[in-house]
């Protein structure tokens, strides 16, 4: 792409981030709808309208919440259509840090060093804490002032996946293929896709724009189960339980002080290793439930791990006479990997697209899942792709408006190298 226009989409992209950021859009693991919160609708109706207003004549929102608009294909009618090809980014963000009043902050031209957040003193982004900083010089930088997330997870894909689609309706002499825009709520708290009419979208292959660093493909996830622990005691009046009473509470306590410590928690590993988490501990000297989740990237291990949890509370319950448990495994997602493997070019064109950007190509195993990886599930591959934010879910995450630019560019690469493919 020229100069010009590269600098035309990055400013496109940034306007665009800057109004989406504003809609509060936190989704609830807790909550009965769908999709989880009523804001995400605010941010989905206005992403239809502007689709729409772009030219996108079937843009359209279903009663789930998912925006869906279609570009269609620029090549001859003639010859043979290639795959359709879908892009996806989530519009909700992360409870993990305050969402609501978001104050976005342009630090044009980042000149190296600590930004305060001007909002709240403590808030303070370094290149110590955040060492992509440091490569980031020379780059705008934008960040909330210090009081909220910025929701750049995943709003930066947002913004790169509309640059990208009022790009490529600005530029009908782009050749590429059939395409598909796909905007949905609650990713954060793992229901990005379950209404998702996978095969009404029509999509042969689909990239979701939700990874960090600039050049980021990403085609490996955790394979992800959860596990709850249910321990049964006996109660009884304390003044008088000499001999009646097993407290569920304190077997569950020893169950959690029994897990494994220096291996196998998510604070003690790193890289491709995985692990068992207890996530949530409730109850009475009746019932106590320990919830936890287990991870691994080789789907077998989810077994291996499952056995090690019961029979940790075979013998907890034992040393607890009296004390009984049941336990209960959830799959959540398995390694997209499982399937990416069987469709080589969706990861080697996300590749070269990366290439042509002028970017190296980073592949590092995702130690969580995507929407991508529910996708392969359900028969969709789909790799994920940079959208360029960094320290997402904290106070202090930041995203540059260049790289949110290459990310918007790689789409734009991704459509045409697909038109070469049968
Ligand atoms: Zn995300």
């Amino acid at each position: 792409m020229l100069n010009e226009a590269i600098q035309a989409l990055e400013a496109d992209v940034l306007d665009r981030l800057l109004r989406y950021v504003r809609i509060d859009t936190q989704s609830r693991a807790d909550s009965p709808t769908y999709p989880s919160t009523p804001g995400q609708l605010d941010l989905l109706r206005l992403l239809r309208d502007e689709l729409l207003a772009l030219g996108y004549a079937d843009a359209a929102l279903d009663r789930y919440g998912y925006v869906t608009a279609t570009l269609p294909s620029t090549l001859p009618a003639d010859s043979p259509a290639p795959p359709v090809v879908a892009f996806f980014a989530h519009v909700d963000t992360s409870a993990d840090a305050p969402g609501r009043d978001v104050q976005p902050i342009v630090w044009r031209n980042y000149a190296g060093g600590a930004l305060r957040l001007p909002g709240d003193p403590t808030q303070v982004l370094s290149p110590e804490e955040s060492p992509a900083l440091a490569t980031h010089v020379g780059h705008d930088i934008v960040t909330s002032d210090g009081r909220t997330l910025l929701g750049a997870d995943d709003k930066a894909g947002v913004a790169a996946v509309l640059g990208a689609a009022a790009y490529l309706i600005r530029h009908p002499e782009t050749p590429h293929g059939t395409l598909k825009f796909v905007l949905n709520p609650d990713e954060e708290v793992g229901h990005g896709v379950d209404h998702l009419d996978v095969p009404a979208l029509g999509a042969a292959y689909a990239y979701t724009l939700d990874a960090g660093e600039a050049g980021e493909v990403e085609d490996e996830t955790f394979s992800a189960d959860s596990v709850t622990l249910r321990f049964l005691g006996r109660s009884a009046h304390p003044g008088y339980a000499r001999g009646k009473l097993v407290n569920a509470i304190k077997v569950a306590a020893d169950f959690v002080a029994a897990l494994p410590r220096d291996t196998l928690s998510p604070e003690t590993t790193a890289g491709r290793e995985g692990f068992v988490h207890p996530t949530t501990i409730s109850g009475a000297a009746e019932e106590a439930v320990v919830r936890l989740i287990v991870r691994d990237f080789d789907t077998a291990e989810l077994a291996r791990k499952e056995t090690l949890l019961r029979d940790l509370a075979t013998t907890t319950a034992e040393r607890h006479p009296g004390a009984r448990y049941d336990l209960t495994v959830v799959e959540q997602y398995r390694n997209m990997h499982d399937v990416l493997v069987h469709h080589p070019r969706a990861t080697a064109l996300a590749d070269e697209a990366v290439r042509r950007v002028g970017l190296e190509p980073l592949h590092r195993p995702i130690r969580g899942g995507t929407d991508g990886a529910r996708l392969c599930a359900m028969g969709l591959p789909t790799p994920n792709i940079f959208a360029g934010w960094q320290m997402i879910h904290s106070r202090r995450e930041w995203v540059s408006v260049q790289d949110m630019g290459k990310a918007a560019q790689v789409i734009i690469e991704l459509a045409q190298l697909w038109a070469h493919e049968r």
